[in-house]
């Protein structure tokens, strides 16, 4: 997410409504127009307000908040290790091997434990379902399938 304001009082186009503003936010959600103003980007259920902030796209034109995803994982953070470890156990071997090679990426670029990894993995896709991790760890045994839920970001 990027703030765009007019200098010294020049007002930017909101892409979204086709109006003039002071300030435009600039989102990546595959599908969408990336320069809004906060009130097209809420009409549109793009834009958070419990965190102020817009929201993050994903593959297939979903979005979601960051800060929401975060809260989330702070959460169920104490469920890591158990769910990762169970995951692991009820996984066909295929999906076992991609989990870990994404983990281990995922733990590369933020320097986390793979069993916190997993849960922002769960996470994520919970909050882009409007789901719980916990309910999507419930969704994830009854598919056994991981490779759904291994989505690239924007
Ligand atoms: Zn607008
Ligand atoms: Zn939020």
């Amino acid at each position: 997410m990027q703030t765009l304001r007019g200098e010294r009082g020049i007002l930017l186009t909101c892409h979204i409504g086709k109006h003039e503003v002071p300030e435009v936010i600039v989102l990546s959600i595959p599908g969408e127009e990336a320069m809004g103003c906060v009130d097209c980007w809420r009409e549109r259920g793009r834009w958070c307000d419990l965190h102020d902030m817009g929201h993050q796209g994903f593959v297939g034109g979903h979005s979601t908040c960051i800060g929401c995803i975060e809260e989330e994982v702070d959460r169920n953070e104490r469920f890591g290790k158990q769910f990762l470890q169970e995951a692991r156990e009820f996984l066909p071997a295929d999906d076992v091997e991609e989990l870990n090679n994404w983990l281990t990426g995922s733990s590369l670029v933020t320097g986390q434990a793979p069993s916190l990894c997993f849960i922002r993995l769960l996470a994520t896709r919970a909050m882009l379902l409007k789901l719980s991790v916990r309910k999507e760890m419930q969704r994830l045994r009854e598919t056994k399938t991981v490779l759904e839920i291994i989505t690239p970001v924007f």
